[in-house]
């Protein structure tokens, strides 16, 4: 069975201007893979940011059907969603601003997570108002200088977690951290992070705090680093086939297959002279004779505007460079000598089995990373979702 989020086309049709092919099929064989990467550690996929941009709920149950025991968010609206949506499993969501929604989490057996007093207290406030115990994953600054609880800090917010515990508002069901470089295989801040993260397991420890998991590890983490794996790992890019940088390999290297495919239909197909202008500002000028054909697809559907002149697309079977600059909804490709008409297909990315070009080379040719080019596309991009049923 296939889904799309689109509503239902008014003409009937089910051919899209541009849309996002996800292949779930692909996303399980990820989440089984990645299983075994992580050895005995157990798997968070990580579906914030409309998981990555493929779909929050069908990429959720999808990972779910290989077997994720745990799912991760970012925001406690993504967190709530997935609850609404029915699922049911060990579920984190770990960035919270003051006010919460701690009661709504706690209420959908939300895993929480705290790298400060003023959180802790909040959720212990929350958990007694409720008369419910909420599971709570405290986190450690181990280096990132992002997010989590500077060392000096840790001792008193593990001693009040201690004491929450024992008033019974509070369970610590994880103690985590986050890499700053684990995708650059051997630099120095891995080891000294992971030196930092013992050393807070076992402040934690002699505070007579016992959690189910202790976690540290991203995708690259995952694939390249197992002393990093403790007993849970979280992967997000990883799970929709992507590497998290040229540095740590292709997914390929890894056994891991892109799950979308971002095409077009042809909108238009035009034999034009030498010396035409392309696009807004005419930062392409036809060399000779030639055909233009016309991508119905622009930065507003998160074709980045840094690939005008250098971003690939595969039409009428060759690579084709984007012509002159991206604009909001559509932008040209110059085929030279060869043929196509409107209608024909023009795939932007995918897995790279059909020739096409992938995410890694979008992301190379812009300057970025694939998990921008992916979380990009835009909300107006259908994402069809193939193989939902196992
Ligand atoms: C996004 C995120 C991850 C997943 O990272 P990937 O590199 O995509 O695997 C893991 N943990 C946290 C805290 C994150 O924010």
């Amino acid at each position: 069975m296939n889904a799309t989020s689109e509503l239902p086309s008014p003409t009937g049709t089910t051919s899209h201007r541009v849309s996002a092919e996800i292949d779930l099929e692909a996303l399980r064989g990820n989440v089984h893979t990645l299983s075994e990467h992580a050895g005995g550690a157990g798997l968070m996929a990580v579906v914030k940011a409309d998981a990555y941009g493929h779909g929050m709920i069908p990429c959720a149950r999808a990972a779910r059907q290989a077997g994720a025991a745990w799912l991760g968010a970012a925001t406690p609206d993504e967190a709530l969603a997935l609850r609404a949506a029915g699922d049911r499993g060990r579920l984190m969501c770990w960035l919270w601003t003051p006010g919460g929604p701690w009661r709504e989490a706690i209420e959908a057996d939300i895993d929480v997570s705290a790298s400060a007093l003023w959180a802790l207290e909040e959720i212990v406030a929350a958990a007694r108002a409720l008369g419910r115990t909420a599971r709570v994953h405290l986190k450690i600054d181990t280096g990132l200088g992002r997010n989590g609880c500077r060392p000096a800090d840790w001792p008193d917010l593990v001693a009040a977690a201690r004491v929450a515990e024992k008033e019974g508002t509070v369970e610590v069901a994880g103690v985590w951290s986050h890499f700053a470089c684990a995708d650059e295989p051997g630099h120095p801040s891995i080891a000294a992070q992971l030196g930092v993260f013992h050393e807070a397991l076992a402040v934690a420890a002699r505070a007579g705090l016992d959690p189910e998991v202790r976690h540290i590890a991203n995708s690259p983490a995952t694939l390249t680093l197992p002393e990093a794996h403790f007993d849970l790992v979280r992967t997000g890019i990883s799970v929709y086939g992507l590497s998290p940088s040229p540095e740590v390999g292709l997914p390929r290297d890894f056994g891991l297959r892109p799950v979308m495919t971002l095409r077009a239909a042809l909108a238009n197909v035009k034999r034009v002279p030498a010396g035409h202008g392309v696009g807004y500002g005419h930062h392409y000028t036809t060399s000779g004779d030639t055909t233009l054909a016309l991508v119905p697809a622009g930065y507003a559907d998160g074709v980045p505007r840094h690939a005008s002149g250098v971003g690939p697309v595969l039409v009428a079977g060759k690579w084709r460079t984007i012509a002159g600059r991206v604009a909001m909804d559509q932008f040209a490709v110059d085929l030279g000598g060869d043929a196509a008409e409107a209608g024909d297909e023009a795939i932007l990315f995918g897995p790279g089995d059909r020739g096409e070009p992938t995410v890694e080379d979008w992301a190379r040719v812009v300057g970025t990373i694939s998990y921008e080019i992916v979380t990009r596309i835009g909300a107006r991009v259908p994402r069809v979702h193939r193989n939902v049923d196992v």
